[in-house]
């Protein structure tokens, strides 16, 4: 065969997978690391699904946007921008359109939670001379991440009188930090050396170090203790008790930084799953009026299953669909409902596992991701065969490959790790429940789960081009 047909052979059948900044010009790249800028201030800003929450409540607002359990049940003027918000944690956003919801809607769903230690319900304890707190990690962690690293505080308390505080301790350069405290090598042999990771760190070894001043003279019992409570008093008003009634995470210290001398990666503690909450809350707002009505839903719980009112297991989507059809004047009756959900696309936008140059073993090369390479489509989830997972149909996967193609999205597809190797899931299964078609799409990033999370600026910059291709061509 000559050489001229091979290669007119080799360009129509095999599948071509571009890098994206091969195919970004210089103006795009331009674009990308700019937009990567304001996505590392949502990042520092949202560190916890609280915080995320006020970040895409307070963007939407400063758009028009209005809570739709504060509208008037009659307005003269259409409303066509809505929020509503669930538990302070889990926020849904929409941007209402000419047609019927009962023909459909075009939904994108993230989580704005992350893995991270929450301080137990009581926290406070003293051992040898320091002030200590307990905490309960919250997600899948690897234990021993979050040890000898600057940790801060953020959260809410509710005190005894109702008075809710929110504490945010450890982010400005003069604030304190916390920390839990490691074995030195020279002694860890015997205790850690030879056994397993799981045998060796302790989710009842995960203890905040507090404080290490002492309160009264040393006949006081518990005075390091009492050390710690006597300044959370002083500044914050707060008794042991109002621990009971609060959430307080502790997540990594720091700003996200810029990794590589060519600064194309980010490093941050949350990327799973902000970076898909933050590029579909940009694919949304900057949309303009159209056909279908584009909905955006940030869910909390997804890392310890869904579960709770604040969850994707909820109802949330269901009342705000609901509440959708109401204002929009249409019956609200169950089998519209039914109807709108059923026939409503959606993308649930959650990151898959890059293929890390140091562990290429848990991955299947043909089908991994790639840091850089776009996009992820991933088809499936699961663990074993394929269990646990919303399995995307054909015609689904079809349907978002054509708008890809049309609109110049570098766009990979994903496997988590090898067959057999382990797995997970997203919210993409709770969402199908209804009978919508659901695919998870979203960028590939490294050392997930992490409290350094690593994603290409050119994948977080085509997610968003990819998400606003998905809510403009799917009208
Ligand atoms: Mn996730
Ligand atoms: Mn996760």
């Amino acid at each position: 065969m000559d050489k001229d047909r091979l290669k007119k052979i080799k360009k129509i059948v095999l599948k071509k997978n571009p890098l994206v900044f091969d195919r970004l010009t210089e103006k795009q790249k331009t674009q990308a690391f700019k937009f990567n800028e304001t996505y590392k201030k949502f990042l520092n800003l949202s560190k916890t699904e609280r915080k995320a929450a006020r970040q895409i409540i307070q963007a939407a607002e400063a758009q028009g946007f209005v809570n739709i359990d504060t509208l008037p049940t009659k307005s003269s003027t259409p409303i066509k921008k809505v929020y509503k918000v669930s538990q302070g944690r889990c926020v849904a956003l929409a941007t209402l359109g000419e047609e019927s919801l009962v023909s459909g809607t075009n939904i994108i769903a993230s989580h704005i939670d992350s893995p991270r230690l929450d301080l137990k319900q009581n926290p406070v304890y003293e051992d040898l001379s320091m002030g200590l707190m307990k905490t309960h990690y919250y997600g899948g962690i690897r234990k021993y991440h979050w040890l000898a690293m600057p940790l801060a505080l953020h959260g809410v308390i509710v005190k005894a009188n109702n008075e809710k505080i929110n504490i945010t301790i450890g982010e400005d350069e003069d604030d304190p930090v916390f920390t839990v405290t490691d074995l030195l090598p020279h002694l860890a042999g015997k205790t850690q050396a030879d056994k397993k990771i799981s045998d060796v760190f302790k989710g009842e070894k995960l203890n905040l170090v507090a404080g290490s001043i002492p309160l009264g003279s040393d006949e006081e019992k518990d005075r390091f203790k009492l050390g710690v409570l006597n300044l959370l008093y002083e500044k914050y008003g707060m008794t042991e008790e109002d621990f009971i009634s609060a959430e307080i995470e502790a997540v990594p210290a720091g700003n996200a930084r810029d990794i590589g001398f060519d600064r194309s990666m980010i490093g941050s503690y949350g990327q799973d799953d902000r970076v898909c909450a933050f590029t579909s809350l940009k694919a949304l707002l900057g949309k303009k009026n159209t056909n279908k009505t584009a909905i955006a839903l940030f869910f909390d719980k997804e890392e310890i299953g869904s579960e709770g009112s604040s969850g994707a297991k909820s109802n949330f989507l269901e009342d705000f669909m609901s509440d959708l059809l109401f204002i929009k004047g249409q019956d609200t009756d169950n089998r519209s409902l039914r109807k709108a959900l059923i026939n409503s696309s959606c993308l649930s936008a959650d990151v898959n596992a890059a293929m890390d140059p140091d562990f290429k073993e848990v991955h299947e090369i043909l089908n991994a991701a790639k840091l850089g390479f776009g996009v992820c489509m991933t088809k499936f989830t699961g663990v074993g065969g394929k269990s646990g997972s919303s399995d995307a149909s054909a015609e689904f996967v079809g349907k978002i490959r054509q708008i890809f193609n049309k609109n110049k999205i570098v766009w990979q597809t994903g496997e988590l790790g090898k067959i057999d190797e382990g797995g997970g899931g997203t919210v993409a299964k709770f969402l199908a429940k209804s009978g919508m078609n659901v695919l998870d799409c979203g960028p590939a990033v490294l050392s997930m789960h992490s409290p350094f999370e690593v994603s290409s600026k050119a994948d977080v910059y085509m997610t968003y081009l990819g998400y606003k291709a998905f809510y403009s061509d799917n009208d």
